[in-house]
């Protein structure tokens, strides 16, 4: 099981942000910025582009409607998508809010807010979820 897998289980903690029957969104724990999130669909593939054709556009159209509740939750340009999938084998789509290009570097993560500060984002994205 991956810890994607169980944080859908509810066997780890995480600070979801939405979820179906089919997908599951949560904060990023490590972020880039304020509001970055991940969101994976609920069955157990390692690489995103090996999700059958229906899995992976299903799963972006999950990302996009997240997308939309984070760039109304977090102030921002633009919610930028990226996939890497280098250290969790559990395909993903990171969305990060976006004010510059530099927002998007993977080599550079904010400290990670309080666990107060990253349930009001969460709660705060989850409310804008349509
Ligand atoms: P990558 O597989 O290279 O796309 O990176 C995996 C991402 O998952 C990183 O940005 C981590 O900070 C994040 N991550 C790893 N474990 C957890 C977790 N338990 N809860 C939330 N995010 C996580």
């Amino acid at each position: 099981m991956t810890v994607f897998s169980k944080i859908v289980a509810g066997e780890i903690p995480s600070y979801k942000v939405a979820e179906d029957d089919r997908y599951h969104a949560f904060l990023d724990i490590n972020p880039l910025r304020k509001g970055h999130t991940l969101v994976i669909p609920k069955q157990e593939t390692d690489y995103i582009f090996d999700l059958d054709d229906e899995t992976i556009a299903g799963l972006q159209i999950f990302a996009k409607r997240v997308a939309k509740a984070i760039k109304a939750a977090i102030p921002c340009r633009k919610v930028g998508q990226a996939v890497l999938g280098l250290e969790v084998p559990h395909a993903h789509i990171h969305l990060v809010p976006l004010t510059t290009e530099g927002d998007m570097d993977f080599s550079h993560k904010i400290d990670a807010p309080e666990p107060a500060e990253m349930q009001r984002i969460a709660d705060e994205i989850a409310k804008n979820f349509e």
